[in-house]
């Protein structure tokens, strides 16, 4: 098995990254070497367990899936990198309701027929055909995102195992008494034709319906009594009217009679002060026991008798009288119309009520009375609220432990039997004399009466009752395996919020009561993906983004970085085809950067590192303690379920720090003729390169594999078969001095290309006399070791260091960083006249722009009737607008300024108005906002000074913060919303404001049945 797949090697890597076939070679090779088969028997490592949330056999992968599985392998390649015995197991589910109904309308579709003219056998024997052929889609296109599956434990909830795991949970929670069968009001679906729990309910709240009065007349012809109902068609089922005990209206009238108007019935006159509210409408109410929730338990205290008259299709029944026979909607038009003629119609009035759909079909629910199996929650619930108050598990964000606890305290038994076909039959049998059998095969006879002939229920269970069992059902539970001692509880649980009650609490307490032991020690629940405005996305509003096609085109990498990218605790993940993009140019950037360390590592092999350890410089030392600083904040980010913050400290050092900084500060000694250097270079730059493809293997697990497999066989390296099998980078002490020191040379390049930004002079011109003063001595040391690079990554011919403030020069532009002052000569470098007729033109551009928009939006007409996002945009615009017009001002008094004698020292004395107060950046994009880079090799910062961020006079503003002062650069930099808004002061202040966390209120389980009357 292992030597089946074998990736050839390679020393180079192709011009540009193809992720197509980067991604097609690896997945096989990790498969078949079985890097992703987790040891039950081993007792060295510490084990690590999740067991993938079964999707649906119907489903094909989107992006709820894909989101999934990139989380849960991004754990779990972390894990195993560190060392942990990791066991991800996946698996699907049969879905009831959803399978039943594809496969039916497959057998109307092709052979015109129903499941009923093929029987129950003959129609379960398709299903399972139609699931050998489609089921395994969506494993692979798991495969096609890298998820690092256990693909040998694979696991289906209506395999044999699975099965038989169900039938005795059944069986042991019925002898337990916790399982039992009973007549009660239920959630039936007319279109689905089956109960359905509380959960598969979908309230729409606030639905426009109309509350109806009407007279019942007193059967001693003494008067009438008015109720008033939403649906009138239930009045057939009325077997009494209810009125308050203390209401003086009608004390005489309770124990009294009225006449039914529409069959030959009386109906008592009951006081009850639990379901009336004496103010509200006439204070006499209907009452249904067989059609309403709170009517039902009515009929309980009163002993009332529980009349049927809608039948399981949604139509009146043989007891509704004149309307048997009719659709429930078309007789609750009959029964008013019925009423009217006997002069009892007492007005309508409009009146919004909640009203319970299917959540599959969307059809209207019906409370209906039947006979149903259902599970004893409470006993269930109180184990499972106790793991949660000890944190036996813990959720993250934290803010879902109070909407379980909320739902666990409120929590009604469970209605499980639905009547469909395709899922696990009940093993209940009954007996011709009825008697129940709950056994674990079937039975051949009675054991109450001998009786043969018996027969099975035909009910089968709620799919969320198999998926309760799902962390231990899969590791061979009822048997004792040694899979459940190494991997149960599970470490983590990840899955949507969405359905922390239909799965994460049922999973609770199944588990505590059938392995004594929570299922999960933490549960992480991952925010919805939504579109890039926040909207839901859906096929009907066009706005669905399929990663099937993402992954095509981007690739699984470019899709998995973007996914944990975004998200962040508290928050849905807008998710724009920008992002994608933008972490795809990331792929490609890394790919360029390693091909050019790749290129540049001749005559380099690994091993003997310390030897070069002393030749380190001072960018040297700096790299290393940011990289260390960089696995810290990442490590520490993803065990703490941060994903954003481990990808965007991954990313920002990569792209950054490394390729920006640190591979053009390298150049210098790559390229000079310093062999003792050269190799120094080559030992840093082989290392962070070698140490950040680990670092973003679990994101990027194909790229980082072909790249690092690349490196090993360049520099001759030892460090083994897959990147998937390297030791991922461990927290270790920063050195801070290095980090904290590099920042003036840093600071002064990036103030020298601020200036150049502003005053607009090309890179290829160089900057002369320039002169960086106000430095502590040890700035000093540390800038004049670096003075050739910074020469070099700032075109500057000429550089005067001091401790010194700096010479005053006439026409020169002044920069103050932290810890140092840079002046910039400007006379024979800048053509003051041609720039200044450029910013006039410039401005003149600006204004006139300006004063159209603002025209524009000064025009009421245009406000109230544009789109409202047409308005905002060009809202926004008009804001940059703005903004341009005060840098191109600025700009032009500086100019005027240089030009004179006047020194351009502090054209800004008040430091407070400081328009750019953030570390200006020079390279481009942000995490938020990613931008296409050209390759490393080929641009470097210097180069591009296009892409500066010049948004001030470089005198006015600090334009480089040391980078290492007091919180490093990246930082700073690590900070989108900082970031992305730096020139928007305003704007940036409300992103730097923390979003509060989002409230959901727990599903109000009181919510059955509310406002039926
Ligand atoms: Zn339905
Ligand atoms: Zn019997």
């Amino acid at each position: 098995m292992k030597s089946e797949a074998t990736a050839e090697t390679r020393t180079e890597l192709a011009k540009g990254y193809e992720h197509r076939e980067v991604e097609a070679r690896w997945y096989p090779v990790w498969k078949a070497r079985g890097y992703f088969h987790a040891d039950e028997n081993d007792r060295e490592r510490p084990p690590f367990s999740i067991v993938l949330p079964p999707p649906n056999v119907t489903g094909s992968l989107h992006l709820g899936h894909a989101l999934t599985a990139t989380l849960q392998d991004v754990l779990c390649r972390w894990k195993r990198m560190s060392g942990f015995n990791v066991l991800w197991l996946p698996g699907t589910d049969h879905a009831g309701i959803a399978t039943q109904m594809i496969v039916e309308k497959e057998l109307q579709k092709t052979e015109k027929k129903s499941r009923h003219d093929l029987g129950r056998a003959e129609f379960l024997k398709r299903v399972w055909v139609w699931k050998e052929k489609y089921g395994s889609r969506i494993g692979e296109q798991h495969a096609a995102l890298g998820a690092s599956l256990d693909w040998q434990r694979e696991r289906f909830t209506m395999d044999d195992g699975l099965s038989r795991a169900v039938r005795e949970v059944f069986v042991r929670l019925y002898e337990e008494g916790l399982v039992y069968r009973e007549q009660k009001l239920i959630n039936w679906c007319p279109d689905c034709r089956t109960a359905l729990s509380d959960l598969e309910v979908t309230y729409e709240e606030g639905h426009q319906g109309e509350l109806w009065s009407f007279a019942y007349p007193l059967s001693d012809g003494s008067g009438e009594i008015v109720v008033a109902t939403t649906r009138p068609e239930t009045m057939l089922g009325d077997t009494a009217v209810a009125v308050h005990p203390d209401d003086e209206r009608y004390r005489a009238l309770i124990g009294k009679k009225v006449v039914h108007p529409l069959v030959d019935r009386e109906i008592p006159i009951i006081a009850d002060d639990i379901l009336v509210d004496p103010k509200f409408g006439t204070g006499a109410v209907k009452v249904t026991p067989a059609h309403d929730f709170n009517d039902f338990e009515v009929g309980q205290r009163h002993g009332l008798e529980m009349l049927t008259v809608i039948g399981q299709d949604g139509r009146m029944n043989g007891e509704a009288g004149p309307v048997a026979g009719l659709d429930r909607f078309a007789a609750r038009k009959k029964v008013k119309e019925l009423l009217a003629a006997k002069g009892l119609d007492r007005g309508t009035k409009p009146h919004l009520l909640p009203l319970g759909r299917c959540q599959r079909s969307e059809t209207v629910l019906e409370p209906l009375l039947s006979q149903q199996w259902f599970v004893r929650i409470e006993p269930l619930a109180k184990p499972a609220i106790a793991a949660v108050e000890q944190e036996r598990t813990r959720f993250a964000p934290e803010q879902w432990t109070n909407t379980y606890m909320a739902w666990m305290r409120n929590i009604h038994d469970w209605c499980i039997s639905r009547q469909l076909w395709w899922g696990h039959q009940i093993p209940a049998w009954y007996c011709p004399d009825g008697h129940v059998i709950v056994a674990r095969e079937a039975p051949a006879s009675c054991p109450t009466c001998g009786k043969g002939g018996l027969r099975q229920d035909e009910d089968v269970l709620d799919t969320w009752f198999s998926s309760a069992l799902w962390p231990f059902s899969t590791m061979g539970w009822p048997d004792q395996t040694a899979t459940l001692s190494t991997f149960y509880p599970t470490s983590v649980m990840e899955t949507g919020h969405d359905i922390i009650f239909f799965w994460v609490a049922r999973m609770m307490m199944m588990g505590l009561h059938l392995m004594g032991e929570v299922p999960f020690r933490d549960v992480y629940l991952h925010p919805m993906v939504r579109d890039e405005k926040g909207q839901k996305m859906s096929k009907t509003k066009g706005n669905v983004i399929d990663p099937l096609v993402i992954t095509e085109q981007y690739g699984a990498d470019a899709l998995r970085f973007t996914l944990a990218a975004l998200t962040a605790q508290g928050r849905d993940i807008k998710l724009a085809k920008e992002r994608i993009e933008g972490y795809r140019a990331f792929a490609n950037k890394l790919w360029n950067a390693s091909r050019f360390v790749l290129m540049n590592l001749g005559g380099f092999s690994a091993g003997g590192a310390e030897a070069r350890a002393e030749a380190r410089t001072p960018a040297d030392r700096w790299i290393l303690a940011r990289l260390q600083r960089t696995v810290n904040e990442t490590v520490e980010a993803l065990e703490s379920y941060r994903f954003n913050d481990a990808a965007g400290a991954v990313y920002q050092f990569i792209w950054h720090e490394l390729c920006d900084w640190y591979i053009e500060l390298s150049k210098e000694a790559l390229y000079g003729d310093d062999a003792r250097k050269k190799q120094g270079a080559q030992a840093v730059l082989t290392h962070c390169l070698e140490t950040s493809l680990r670092l973003l293997h679990p994101f990027m697990p194909f790229i980082t594999e072909e790249l690092w497999q690349t490196l090993q066989a360049q520099v001759g390296g030892r460090w083994g078969e897959s990147i998937m099998l390297a030791r991922y980078p461990q927290k270790g002490a920063v050195d801070e001095a290095a980090e904290r020191g590099f920042g003036p040379v840093l600071g002064v390049v990036e103030a020298l290309r601020n200036v150049r930004g502003e005053m607009n002079i090309p890179f290829k011109v160089a900057l002369r006399d320039v002169q960086v003063g106000a430095l502590s001595p040890e700035a000093l040391a540390t800038v004049r070791e670096e003075q050739p690079r910074i020469l070099r990554l700032a075109n500057v011919e000429g550089l005067a260091l001091s401790g010194a403030p700096t010479q005053r020069v006439p026409g020169s532009a002044v920069a103050v960083g932290s810890g140092f002052e840079v002046r910039v000569p400007l006379a024979g470098t800048v053509d003051m006249a041609a720039e200044q007729a450029r910013i006039a033109k410039e401005l003149a551009r600006v204004e006139s722009d300006l004063a159209s928009l603002e025209r524009k939006l000064a025009n009421p007409s245009f406000v109230e009737r544009a789109p409202k996002d047409v308005v905002e945009k060009d809202r926004a615009r008009a804001e940059e607008l703005k903004e341009k017009r005060r840098r191109l001002e600025a700009h032009r008094d500086m100019l005027a300024e240089a030009e004179g004698t006047t020194m351009t020292e502090n054209p800004n004395p008040n430091p407070t108005e400081n328009p750019n107060p953030v570390p200006t950046q020079t390279s481009a994009p942000v995490p938020d906002a990613p931008v296409s880079q050209p390759a490393a090799e080929q641009a470097p910062p210097a180069q591009t000074p296009a892409e500066a961020a010049p948004v001030t006079p470089a005198a006015e503003a600090e334009p480089a913060r040391a980078p290492a002062k007091k919180k490093p650069a990246a930082k700073a930099k690590a900070k989108p919303a900082a970031k992305a808004k730096a020139k928007k002061p305003a704007a940036r202040k409300a992103a730097a404001k923390k979003p509060a966390p989002k409230k959901v209120a727990p599903k109000k389980p009181a919510a059955r049945g509310r406002g039926r009357r």
